[in-house]
């Protein structure tokens, strides 16, 4: 039996995995970030936490394929990191170095493009190679699968697909700094302050409240037939529509994989989108599969795996 182990870095904790290199989760567990120091200290808290159950299987460590890692951050393709500010991090080789701490082949990767080589090993997108992941969640992150292959692009920031514009006119700033981006309406925080902006404006009766316009809220609303609910919803799903049409149509990719905190409305979420996909999009390129991802927080774990594999 071979082992793989995948690691999913974020803000607050690592997320860590130890599986089977067929991809069979045998256990997961977590440890905080420590940020402390610029970040020093990550990798090799995570490099002692794979020595220390390495021990703990009592498995030899010429059966670990390696470890792969995905952090927030554009990473290219030789794993160099170009940001981190979550962590701290500056410009440096994480692959090196993680295979250096850790005694194994190491791969890093961007966390949000290897969450989308996760759906496509072991979730929402199997049986695919050309797919998009969208993660709906605090922003839009997105990652762009081709024959199998993450597409990270010249300075790893490929598959920033929440940034593509699709709003003229707009005031307020994208957390990027430009204006109209689809993460501003797809978000959680975008469906959020499309709820306000309806709530405040709205005359009739409905099920929201002004203290919980949530997407929750709102994707809950829609399910029990509240009006204005569907109002926003069609607003989120025009503009969600609008921007993966400019994906689709570019790519022509097999499937498009939704997750992310917002997508656990489920089918509403594609219903909603799917006119405005359908009138923007190329037409051979709208021939595709839309699809809810299956692994939620774990898909970056599965994806760091495959990544070494
Ligand atoms: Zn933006």
């Amino acid at each position: 039996m071979k082992y793989v182990f995948g690691v999913d870095i974020g803000g607050t904790t690592v997320k860590m995995g130890f599986l089977t290199s067929e991809g069979e989760l045998l256990e997961k567990w977590e440890i905080p970030t420590d940020r402390s120091n610029n970040g020093a200290n990550i990798l090799s808290d995570v490099a002692a936490s794979i020595d220390s159950k390495i021990t703990e299987k009592g498995i030899d460590k010429a059966d670990v394929i390696g470890v792969g890692a995905g952090v927030p951050g554009p990473v290219d393709s030789n794993g160099i990191i170009h940001s981190a500010a979550n962590l701290g991090w500056g410009v440096f080789n994480a692959s090196e170095e993680f295979s250096r701490l850790t005694g194994l082949k190491a791969m890093v990767g961007n966390d949000a493009n290897v969450a989308a080589l996760g759906e496509m090993w072991k979730g929402g997108g199997v049986g695919y190679k050309d797919i998009v992941m969208v993660t709906l969640g605090t922003g839009v992150g997105g990652g762009i699968i081709i024959d199998g292959k993450i597409l990270t692009g010249a300075l790893g920031a490929g598959g920033e697909i929440g940034h593509i514009h699709v709003r003229d006119g707009e005031e307020k700033a994208c957390g990027c700094g430009n204006h109209g981006c689809f993460e501003q309406y797809c978000s959680a925080t975008g469906v959020s302050n499309l709820a306000k902006k309806h709530f405040e404006k709205y005359n009739g009766t409905t099920v929201l409240t002004k203290e919980d316009l949530s997407a929750k809220a709102v994707f809950d609303g829609v399910k029990a037939g509240d009006a204005l609910s569907k109002e926003i919803a069609e607003e989120f799903g025009e503009c969600l529509g609008k921007g993966l049409s400019v994906i689709a149509t570019i790519i022509n990719p097999e499937a498009i994989v939704i997750g992310g905190g917002v997508s656990k409305a489920g089918q509403v979420i594609i219903d909603y989108t799917m006119p405005s996909f359908k009138e923007n999009v190329f037409s051979d390129c709208g021939k595709l599969k839309m699809l809810l991802a299956t692994l939620g927080n774990d898909a970056g774990m599965y994806g760091a795996a495959r990544l070494v594999l």
